[in-house]
């Protein structure tokens, strides 16, 4: 049965003090996880512009209505840059639709494809050679590219060396109370990279273990924390244990 208990309450509101500093215990959260739950094999794609797509097609809403858009579009050829640039907006909303916000996310493949024309004559091995902090701002300038998307472009496409964050990230962190419910995406990002070895592989595999444990254990509401892998880490005191947790 839930235990009610009230949630950390990590940092003060306004500057976020707890993560000034790196962590090094979250380099133990990544071999604990690794090791209870084995490679994720995460991002699920058979090329880059595969992961693209659907780095774009996964903004809000689940990933079992984007895996349904991706077979529509692989089934018709057009998942490369040149036919997704061709294709008649209309039919592209048509075979995206289970991915909700079908017309938004229409305009947003259309706008990613112009500027990967535009600005790397359609060339995706163009592109990902350019520096990471200079692809990253010219990523987030295309309309419909936010910094998630972004850095899964950066680091499941192209290899880059950039931690994705999630909502289930930001949530994890605030339970265990490595971050403040203010805490912000880049102030996230920026302790992962300044507490881990500095591998993409690593990154990639990390993102990939903390999203299955945001959808097995560590849900919205009464986190399953006593079957969680992460149990061990959570703070001591029942004060300080995420509300609705069961340890
Ligand atoms: S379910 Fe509990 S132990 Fe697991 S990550 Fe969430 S807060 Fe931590």
């Amino acid at each position: 049965m839930a235990r009610q208990a009230r949630p950390r309450a990590a940092v003060a509101p306004g500057h976020d003090s707890a993560l000034s500093e790196p962590r090094p215990e979250l380099e133990r959260y990544y071999q604990t996880l690794f090791s209870a739950l084995g490679p994720q094999r995460w991002w699920p794609a058979r090329t880059p512009f595969e992961v693209i797509v659907g780095a774009i097609l996964t903004q809000n809403t689940a990933w079992t209505n984007v895996e349904r858009a991706i077979t529509n579009l692989r089934r018709e050829g057009l998942l490369s840059p040149a036919a997704l640039e061709r294709v008649e907006r209309r039919r592209l909303e048509r075979l995206i639709r289970s991915s909700g916000y079908f017309r938004q996310k229409a305009k947003k493949l259309k706008e990613f494809v112009r500027f990967l024309r535009r600005d790397f004559g359609g060339s995706l091995n163009r592109m990902f050679r350019t520096p990471t902090d200079e692809l990253r701002a010219r990523l987030l300038a295309v309309h419909g590219i936010g910094r998630e998307t972004a850095d899964s472009i950066l680091l499941y496409a192209g290899g880059h060396r950039v931690f994705v964050v999630d909502a289930y990230t930001h949530r994890i962190l605030a339970r265990h109370g490595l971050a403040g419910s203010n805490s912000n995406y880049e102030e996230i990002r920026a302790l992962f990279e300044s507490s881990l070895p500095p591998d993409p592989a690593t990154y990639n595999e990390f993102h990939g273990l903390i999203v299955n444990v945001g959808k097995n254990w560590c849900r919205t509401r009464e986190p399953r924390c006593h079957e969680c892998p992460l149990q061990p880490f959570l703070p001591s005191t029942d004060a300080d244990r995420p509300e609705g947790a069961t340890t």
